[in-house]
């Protein structure tokens, strides 16, 4: 099992750090976030240390997210929620801070004050096609 000794996630695992599981596998873990979006938000992490979404290899992503599935699943089955967010932050610019690859599973309430970061509006068309041109060229 590959492990960083600095990773408080790998310390987790380790049962080095206590937290609080709600699901395990043979690959992965899951756990209540101790800084809480909403209540029953958890975090979903492979048991061997991969920095972010970019150096994880496809098939622990893939067992990673299919354990954040399951997660959301028994939130929609036992919690009053209206929906659940999957959500990944990839590098220190897009809010990671546990550089651990996780998903975040977080359960969404009637009226509960979470909103969209971003406020969705008709883009630049001309920046639109450049940026295509970027990413297909
Ligand atoms: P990130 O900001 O990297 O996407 O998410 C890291 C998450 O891990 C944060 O939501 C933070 O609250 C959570 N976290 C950080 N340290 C600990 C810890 O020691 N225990 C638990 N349960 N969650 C942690
Ligand atoms: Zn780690």
């Amino acid at each position: 099992m590959a492990q960083d000794p600095d990773c408080i996630f790998c310390k987790i695992v380790a049962g080095e750090l206590p937290s609080l599981v709600v699901a395990e596998d043979e690959d992965t873990v899951a756990f209540l976030d101790v800084n809480p979006a909403t209540p029953g938000h958890t975090v979903v992490i492979p048991k061997d240390h991969h920095r972010d979404l970019l150096t994880i290899d496809d098939e622990t992503l893939a067992r990673t997210t299919a354990a954040a599935r399951r997660v959301a699943a028994t939130i929609t089955e036992r919690l009053d929620v209206v929906g659940v967010n999957l959500l990944n932050n990839c590098g220190a610019g897009a809010w990671q801070t546990v550089f651990h690859f996780h998903v975040h599973v977080v359960p969404r309430y009637a009226e509960d004050p979470l909103r969209l970061p971003w406020i969705p509006a008709p883009g630049d068309r001309d920046e639109i096609t450049a940026t295509h041109a970027a990413l297909t060229a």
